[in-house]
């Protein structure tokens, strides 16, 4: 089988090296596509492929028309929104993730995040102490999970909001406090970090009602994705409550409004960095190879993510 890696991003050359030796060990073919920089590279590239491991890459239906023999895409990482799941399900494709490969590097950056923000951005002034502050984690799956590991260690009380049963018996486990609304973790969470999928349900769920709700000199941490938060509701927040800070991973599409409303409480990595370290990057790659490598041999589906 001919198993193209497509990265405009690629992954490090040591992960490219992992993947490698996955697939050709099971006697399958890599092609290698990095930076390509247009679509229509993409498209030409498909054309033979078997299988394709992605990153951030957009996956349509233009991409699966273009490749008739695809039978498996696996984004290498968590979030799936770049692929089209309804027109992969419709070409008889399977999409898979790679859960949990990259959460310890994310939870990692959401701390520093926290820190950067408790210390007024390194400004030179005098800041806060996360030790006895409440942090309420928005979704406890394989990231929200590694933040209140390492959060613990900070002395932060943990209180956490899932939709899902699995995530609320994860937190009982781990001695975290379940709260019953999202409403309630907002209220009463001097940090919240934010770790929901972008899904139809959370797209621009997190605006001025829940951001508006949080105590005084809370700070609010997003290393999931832009499009929950309702980039209206939290400049107007910003605006009228001055006590507040937002630091994210993932540059707002109204940066300048909240630069000039939130001046020195605001904080953009230059690009998305959750998952940018060596040790992530080989970790989700290889196992994107793995899960190719058993889905021919055994047809094991295990993290499909569309129906
Ligand atoms: P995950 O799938 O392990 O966990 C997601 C959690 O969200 C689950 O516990 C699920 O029950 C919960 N959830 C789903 N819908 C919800 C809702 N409406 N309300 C409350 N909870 C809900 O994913 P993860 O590995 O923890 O990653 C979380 C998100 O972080 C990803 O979806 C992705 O968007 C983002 N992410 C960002 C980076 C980055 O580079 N900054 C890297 C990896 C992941």
């Amino acid at each position: 089988m001919k198993i193209l890696v497509a990265t405009d991003k690629p992954f490090a050359p040591v992960a490219v090296e992992g993947i490698r030796n996955e697939i050709e060990a099971a006697g399958h073919q890599l092609a290698l596509l990095e930076k390509y920089g247009n679509k229509e590279t993409l498209l030409k590239a498909v054309a033979d492929a078997d299988a394709l491991i992605i990153r951030s890459d957009v996956i349509d239906e233009e991409v699966m028309a273009a490749a008739p023999r695809l039978r498996i895409v696996v984004r290498a990482g968590a979030g799936y929104d770049n692929v089209d799941l309804k027109a992969a399900t419709a070409h008889g494709i399977c999409v898979m993730n790679t859960p949990g490969q990259n959460a310890n590097a994310v939870a990692e950056l959401a701390m520093g995040l926290m820190v950067m923000a408790a210390r007024n951005m390194y400004d030179g002034t005098s800041g806060t102490e996360l030790r006895g502050k409440t942090l309420g984690i928005h979704a406890y799956g394989n990231v929200g999970r590694n933040v209140a590991r390492i959060a613990r260690g900070f002395g932060m009380k943990i209180q956490a909001y899932d939709a899902f049963p699995a995530a609320i018996e994860a937190m009982k486990q781990d001695g975290v406090t379940p709260v019953a609304t999202t409403d309630d973790l907002y209220s009463t969470s001097n940090v919240v970090s934010i770790h929901i999928p972008a899904t139809p349900e959370t797209v621009r769920s997190i605006g001025q009602h829940l951001i508006g709700l949080l105590p005084k000199g809370a700070i609010l941490v997003n290393t999931a994705r832009r499009e929950v938060i309702d980039e209206d509701g939290l400049i107007s927040v910003l605006d009228a409550r001055p006590d507040l800070k937002y630091v994210t991973d993932i540059r707002p599409a109204q940066e300048a409004d909240i630069q000039a409303k939130a001046p020195g409480r605001y904080f953009a990595t230059p690009k998305k960095m959750g998952a940018q370290t060596a040790e992530a990057n080989i970790n989700a790659g290889i196992a994107a190879a793995r899960q190719i490598v058993t889905y021919f041999r055994d047809g094991c589906e295990r993290f499909r993510v569309n129906p």
